[in-house]
């Protein structure tokens, strides 16, 4: 199957009479004719269903869906974007280790790797995606168990040159992991080249209707988990009768580690109703990512023609410097653009409170147009010194391009920059 059809298709498939649509099992438990099968299932919860805080049927139908949508061997769902990133994590490292992070990466990452992880004894470096390869060699040490990368940067709209990184990870013997959440697996496919593991926020672009939080984690079966810097996935694990995640489950290994484990542990499952929800926009990922795209590179152009306006950073555009790297890793560069204001900081505020039909919001990706004021809400807990070095300014606005005919965005975008 094509992607488009895989976005209908896959994940489920109706026996005869079953129901047509994956259906809501609203039940936190499963039954079983005898105390002997529950006891095997207790042993190895691969086999069959057991409680819903580590696996429910129509979760795992959405589960099946997105690791076909990637191209990898299994998928786990979680509550959020953020329990997928920590728990990518938590699945190979523990106190003592260390990761390697692009210093791009959404602003809850570096929340969770800069303060969270580090309490847990698990430190961080960052590396900007514009580093040479002999400065990301550089920043491995013995204990560096994995590094992290986010395909379209949010909100710095950078491209990571995933071969690049993939190859010098595996060079030190471990995974590249990328948050794939603004290009969706319809515009890159991140194991193509080369990456391990693939993360998501699916409440961006996935849901696609600001329905519902929700995140997955999916493995690629490639990595050699077996290399001696991964003795948690070759070892024994005695909460399981001492079995082996690689010696059992082979290329499952980490998916399968992280449900058993991690899951179980932390019971960061999503409800059986929001799979079904994230599943409903699954169905029309692929004709909306190529609408967002077409939408967003229309606006980009418009705003790059405008007077008013500084500078524009979108990666589709020819004039932008990660253009090559769009053109190399993406089918398109999503609806979200990021545009600066020549007049500053008021001009941007002016703006965003003069548009009509685009909505202010603390949200990205979603089916309607939306804006945000970096400077003023997500970012406005840092001096204007340490804007400056995240490269944010006071005329700085993230657009996020919707559904909505091009030409009403268009006719908003030019009433709100009169008023500006
Ligand atoms: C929103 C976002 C997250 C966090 O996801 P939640 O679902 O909000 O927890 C992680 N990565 C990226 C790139 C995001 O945009």
């Amino acid at each position: 199957m094509r992607i488009e059809t895989q976005c209908l298709h896959a994940g489920y498939e109706p026996k005869n009479g079953d129901p047509r649509v994956v259906p809501i099992v609203q039940s936190t438990t499963y039954v079983y004719d005898s105390t002997e099968e529950v006891a095997a299932v207790f042993d190895d919860p691969t086999k069959s269903l057991i409680y819903s805080r580590f696996g429910n049927p129509t979760v795992m139908a959405v589960e099946d869906k997105i690791a076909a949508l990637e191209g990898g061997v299994g998928a786990m769902c979680t509550t959020s974007g953020q329990a997928a990133t920590m728990m990518s994590i938590l699945n190979i490292c523990s106190a003592g280790d260390h990761v390697i992070s692009t210093s791009e990466v959404y602003g809850g990452t570096i929340n969770l790797f800069s303060h969270t992880l580090r309490k847990l004894g698990i430190q961080c470096s960052y590396i900007g995606h514009n580093a040479t390869d002999e400065e990301i060699h550089a920043a491995f040490k013995s204990n560096t168990k994995a590094v992290f990368g986010e395909t379209i940067a949010n909100p710095a709209l950078s491209v990571l040159d995933i071969e690049r990184f993939a190859k010098i990870a595996h060079e030190h013997g471990v995974p590249l992991i990328v948050d794939n959440t603004f290009a969706t697996p319809i515009l890159c496919r991140p194991f193509e080249f080369g990456a391990d593991i693939v993360i998501h926020s699916t409440s961006k672009y996935m849901d696609g209707h600001a329905v519902q939080i929700g995140g997955v984690i999916v493995d690629s079966g490639k990595f050699n988990w077996a290399n001696g810097n991964f003795p948690d996935l070759t070892e024994p694990d005695e909460t399981y009768h001492g079995l082996s995640y690689t010696k059992s489950y082979g290329e499952k290994a980490y998916i399968i580690k992280a449900r058993m484990q991690l899951m179980r542990d932390f019971g960061t499952y999503p409800a059986a109703h929001s799979a079904f929800l994230l599943n409903l926009g699954l169905e029309t990922l692929a004709v909306r990512m190529k609408q967002y795209c077409e939408n967003a590179l229309t606006v980009a152009r418009f705003l790059e023609s405008s007077d008013k306006i500084e500078s524009v950073t979108y990666p589709g555009l020819e004039s932008d410097p990660n253009y090559p790297l769009a053109q190399k890793y993406l089918k398109g560069s999503s609806g979200v653009i990021s545009f600066v204001l020549k007049d500053g900081k008021q001009a941007a505020i002016r703006f965003m409170n003069a548009l009509k039909l685009a909505s202010n919001e603390v949200h990205v990706a979603d089916i309607r147009t939306c804006v945000l004021h970096p400077a003023s809400e997500t970012h406005r807990q840092l001096s204007d010194e340490q804007l400056k070095e995240a490269g944010i300014s006071g005329g700085m606005v993230r657009l996020s391009v919707g559904l909505e005919n091009v030409e009403d965005i268009l006719e908003d975008i030019s009433q709100a920059l009169n008023k500006a």
